[in-house]
C-alpha cells in the first residue's frame, strides 16, 4: 500500500484528536468521544419532525462534541475499496487531497464536516442552534465557515435541516443541496435539488428514499466513505433500521438499504449512532440480508 500524502498545512496539524496517521490500521481510527444515543429523528414527538422547527432546548442541554478523523483509503483487510494509487501523487487540486472528516455530536444527532485541503462540505446541520458546534468541527480541521463550499441536507427533518439558515449566514460561499422531493419541506429558499447521480465535492449523491421521499446519501467511492443520514442507523457497531414511525415508507427504505449494501465502502457515517470504520459495507450487508 502506498502512503497517502499527508496534508502539511497548519490545518492538519491542528487536527489533534483521532488523526488516523498509520495507514491501513483501520482499527485505530476510532473517532468516537462519547456514546451515541440511538434516538429517532425528531425523537421528542412526531410534531418536531417538521422543517426548521428544531427543539431549541436540545441544543443547549448537552455539550456538543466534535471529533476528527482522516478517512483512510484503506486497502487493509478484506475490503474491496479501491486503493488510492491513481491519486496518490501530490497535486494542488482538492480532488487529489486527502479526505478528512469531523463529527459534530449535536445532542442526539450528528452532523459531519468533510474536508479536502482547504475546501469543506457540511453534511446536515443539526437542530436549530447547532451552527457554533459545526463551526467547532470546522476549527478542529483547521478550517472555518469561509472554507465551506457545499452544504448537503440529507433530508428535511428538523434535526438535520434545523440550522441551515444559521449555517448559511456564515457559510457565505456555499451551495446548499437537498433531495428534490424534500425541498418543499425545508425552510430555506436557495437549495439545489438533487435526484441522485450528481457529483458534489467528489461524492456521488445517492437517492435513498424511504425515511423521507427525497432522502439523499453521499458516497466517495475512491475513499470508501458513505454518509447515510437517516437511511441507516447504527447501534453497538451494527447497522440498523430507525424506528418505523419516523419513516415515510419502510419498504422503500429497505430497498435503499439494499442498494447501499451493494456498494463498497469502509466507513459509514450516520445521523443517529456512532460511525462504523472499517468493513462498514459488510456491516450494512448484514442488515440488508436480515430485511
Ligand atoms: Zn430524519
Amino acid at each position: 500500500m502506498a502512503p497517502r500524502p499527508v496534508p502539511l498545512s497548519a490545518a492538519s496539524r491542528q487536527t489533534r484528536r483521532h488523526f488516523l496517521g498509520d495507514f491501513g490500521k483501520r482499527s485505530l481510527a476510532i473517532a468516537v468521544l462519547s456514546p451515541a444515543v440511538l434516538a429517532a429523528c425528531g425523537s421528542d414527538s412526531s410534531s418536531s419532525d417538521g422543517s426548521a422547527s428544531g427543539n431549541s432546548e436540545s441544543g443547549s442541554t448537552t455539550e456538543p462534541t466534535s471529533s476528527t478523523t482522516t478517512a483512510a483509503t484503506d486497502d487493509s483487510g478484506e475490503s474491496e475499496a479501491p486503493a488510492n494509487e491513481e491519486t496518490g501523487e501530490t497535486g494542488d487540486g482538492a480532488a487529489t487531497q486527502e479526505l478528512r472528516w469531523a463529527r459534530a455530536e449535536l445532542d442526539f444527532v450528528s452532523a459531519y464536516v468533510l474536508a479536502r485541503g482547504n475546501s469543506a462540505a457540511i453534511i446536515d446541520t443539526g437542530v436549530s442552534g447547532s451552527a457554533d458546534a459545526i463551526g467547532q468541527s470546522l476549527a478542529d480541521l483547521g478550517l472555518n465557515y469561509s472554507n465551506v463550499d457545499h452544504v448537503v441536507l440529507t433530508h428535511h427533518h428538523g434535526d438535520h435541516a434545523g440550522s441551515i439558515a444559521a449555517v448559511m449566514e456564515q457559510a457565505v460561499n456555499a451551495t446548499v443541496y437537498a433531495g428534490e422531493a424534500d425541498l418543499d419541506s425545508i425552510s430555506f429558499d436557495t437549495i439545489t435539488g438533487l435526484v441522485g447521480g450528481e457529483d458534489i465535492f467528489g461524492f456521488e449523491a445517492l437517492a435513498t428514499p424511504g425515511h423521507t421521499a427525497g432522502h439523499m446519501a453521499v458516497i466517495d467511492h475512491e475513499v470508501g466513505l458513505l454518509v447515510a443520514g437517516d437511511a441507516i442507523f447504527t447501534n453497538g457497531g451494527a447497522a440498523a433500521e430507525g424506528p418505523e414511525r419516523f419513516f415515510d415508507d419502510v419498504e422503500l427504505s429497505r430497498d435503499s438499504i439494499r442498494e447501499m449494501a451493494a456498494l463498497s465502502f469502509n466507513t459509514l457515517l450516520v445521523g443517529h449512532g456512532d460511525p462504523i470504520e472499517g468493513g462498514a459495507d459488510a456491516v450494512v450487508a448484514e442488515l440488508a440480508d436480515s430485511l
